[in-house]
């Protein structure tokens, strides 16, 4: 089911200033920047090198996809209340451990906690306790990442898996899977409009009826932790109430080499204004990507909404949030 929100669209907003302001913050660095406003599905600006912004590049993830196996977890009736302790090394098989990206561990973390300090052993943790490949897998499908976010727009990549590793290192959105900024945007669009998904071709918004609310609230939960004491923390201002995840995985064909994601939107609660997705080629999320995105949504927030017309909203906006 679409909600149409517009007759026409609204164009008041100055597009080449936020524009102008994304590509000085991306310099000569190989990346990509796309800002929306989430809640009107509408793609404000899309700056970068063109391979990325055209979606014929695509990259892993990383811990950005901790929200869609937060999502399938959720959907297992899997408790997000559940703790474990991370000890940083997660043992898999025998002389085979993976590890946590904090060297001390991140102690007791649940759910929430696990999205704000973006604790692999957590998710690792799931895949040996009632979470499948297939289970994160279909929960991909159902946020798009198997359809093209525009005709010009390849499909992100789901692959099969065979290894024992695999499914753990998918869980974190280091294997199995490559995307565009734009399967991001809309990902993280959803999230913000918790449960709308933006079609930024036709500014409409479709329900995802499959995810209850109280789902969607704790990954809301856990990014805005994210920010306000969490992994994106050191970015932001503290007087910003915003939400995100940053993700960091090595490129497939060259590891070496790496990607650096943030993905967030403005403000945590109620309606979305801004949504923003940064990716840095040859950098990591937390140390380039999620500054940049910080600055965005800091500098968005200041904007003043100029739009002289108000949508036409075919439902009522308080009840998809339950007041918070
Ligand atoms: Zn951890």
């Amino acid at each position: 089911m679409a909600f149409i929100l517009f007759s026409k669209p609204i164009l008041a907003i100055d597009n080449s200033e936020i524009a102008n302001l994304c590509d000085s913050l991306l310099g000569n660095r190989k990346g990509a920047i796309i800002v929306a406003k989430p809640y009107l599905a509408q793609i404000i600006c899309a700056v970068g090198d063109s391979d990325i912004v055209s979606g014929a590049e695509k990259y892993p993830p990383g811990s950005v996809f901790k929200i869609v196996s937060s999502l399938a977890a959720l959907e297992k009736k899997i408790d997000p209340k559940n703790t474990v302790r991370c000890t940083y090394y997660y043992p898999i098989a025998r002389g085979k451990v993976l590890h946590c990206s904090w060297k001390p561990g991140h102690g007791i973390v649940d759910m929430r906690r696990a999205l704000s300090l973006s604790c692999s052993f957590y998710f690792y943790n799931l895949m040996d306790n009632g979470l499948a490949a297939d289970d994160i897998k279909e929960m991909a499908k159902i946020l798009g990442f198997d359809e093209s976010p525009y005709d010009n727009i390849s499909c992100s990549t789901i692959k099969k898996f065979d290894t024992k590793s695999f499914k753990y290192r998918f869980a974190v959105g280091l294997t199995g899977i490559y995307t565009t900024p734009y399967h991001l945007l809309r990902m993280i669009g959803t999230v913000a409009n918790a449960g709308l998904m933006p079609n930024f071709d036709d500014n409409s918004l479709t329900k995802i009826a499959d995810i209850p609310d109280e789902n969607w609230q704790v990954v809301r939960d856990g990014l805005k932790s994210s920010v306000s004491e969490g992994l994106c923390h050191f970015a932001f201002d503290n007087k910003i109430s915003a939400a995100g995840k940053t993700g960091t995985a090595t490129i497939p064909e060259n590891p070496d080499r790496t990607c650096g994601w943030f993905i967030g939107y403005y403000p945590a609660d109620g309606i979305p204004n801004w949504a923003v997705v940064v990716l840095i080629v040859d950098g990591t999320g937390f140390t380039d990507s999620a500054p940049i995105g910080a600055k965005i949504l800091n500098h968005l927030k200041n904007t003043r909404r100029c739009a002289t017309m108000e949508p036409s909203v075919l439902f009522e906006p308080s009840a998809l949030f339950n007041g918070r």
